[in-house]
């Protein structure tokens, strides 16, 4: 069943994807396809990703599959959700960091082989944002590059030449980049059926931007890495004032979160501006008490649950779980905790 998607962006950019509509008793799952932060490895943790998926309950919640950052090894939580690359209908970057983006190469990749006549994928991010600094950040050229590295070693061009139905532009041909200004009142950037996806500026790099979808089962923020606009003490919190309005009255809050252990001045090594352009557990979890959240999701904990290094810096304490879900108790929010590892899930309505 094919329908038409509307994007109700600036650019006037429309595609025609294929996301059938739910019918009886609609549901939505938020899945972290990825639960590590940053650019180091722990133990085979997944970069950040989350997928959600909404649907009916007779179709498994899974009439549309949408995919929000793509960090390392996302392809490889995506199978064993059953979740095809090839079958994803969006991807959507908050932002330009290795960590969120390295496994967009692995899907796109996958995509151009299992299907190479299929649908493009909806790449929806930030239009290109110039840094104070002069350098550029691009979703853009990203999507335009993400099979370079495969058409220089001659693997595109071998495998075109077995089987013509490839796209001979490699697997940025199977891309539809949807670009948007981002702003820090709600936009509509991509829509399908009744699932609406909005979007609003947020604060951690040049282009960062936070998502909600909304369904007839409930709504999800994605917040990515967001921080506060002030990006250094004094504050009344770290977390983002666009995020928290654009999450007033959802279900589910999904959000990246560091921990004070690492803050400045307690020997870990991370710089302070590196340190502060992320939110802390307890002012997340106050964010969602204010936003009115029944599901706080933590994801792209820094540092890991268990870890005494994260990449080249030092986590003066290794933590637990309760470290990160505990500060979220005391805030006040009385709503479901999940201190997220791969794979965890919420459910609309629960079962
Ligand atoms: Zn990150």
């Amino acid at each position: 069943m094919r329908r038409t998607l509307a994007l109700f962006l600036a650019a006037g950019l429309s595609c025609t994807c294929a996301a059938p509509a739910a019918r009886a008793a609609p549901c939505l799952i938020v899945t972290l396809t990825g639960s590590q932060g940053g650019p180091g490895l722990f133990q085979g943790l997944a970069g950040p990703g989350t997928l959600v998926r909404y649907g009916d309950d007779g179709g498994g919640c899974a009439a549309v599959r949408l995919q929000f950052d793509a960090g390392r090894g996302t392809n490889m939580r995506l199978s064993q959700l059953g979740v095809d690359a090839g079958a994803l209908h969006a991807i959507f970057f908050t932002h330009m960091h290795s960590d969120h983006t390295e496994g967009f190469i692995d899907l796109m990749q996958s995509r151009w082989h299992t299907r190479p006549i299929g649908p493009k994928l909806d790449v929806v991010c930030s239009a290109d944002a110039v840094s104070p600094l002069g350098h550029t950040l691009s979703c853009r050229k990203l999507a335009a590059h993400v099979g370079d590295t495969l058409i220089q070693s001659g693997e595109i061009a071998q495998r075109i030449s077995e089987d013509r139905t490839r796209p001979a532009g490699g697997p940025a041909e199977l891309a539809n980049v949807v670009t948007f200004e981002p702003r820090d009142a709600p936009q509509v950037v991509w829509t399908s059926g009744d699932v609406q996806v909005r979007a609003v500026r947020s604060t951690h790099m040049p282009g960062h931007a936070s998502f909600r979808v909304d369904t007839p089962a409930g709504s999800v923020v994605i917040g990515g890495d967001a921080g506060s606009d002030a990006v250094a003490p004094p504050r009344a919190s770290s977390t983002s004032e666009q995020v928290e309005t654009l999450a007033h009255g959802a279900d589910v809050i999904v959000h990246s979160v560091i921990h004070p252990v690492m803050a400045p001045g307690n020997g870990s090594g991370i710089p302070a501006p590196v340190y502060y352009r992320q939110s802390t557990a307890g002012d997340l979890g106050a964010m969602a008490r204010r936003a009115g959240a029944s599901h706080l999701v933590l994801t792209h904990l820094i540092p890991p649950i268990g870890a005494d290094r994260l990449g080249r810096f030092r986590v003066p304490a290794v933590l637990t779980e309760a470290d990160y879900r505990k500060p979220v108790e005391d805030s006040g929010f009385k709503g479901h905790i999940v201190v997220g590892t791969d794979l965890a899930s919420v459910r609309l309505p629960a079962k």
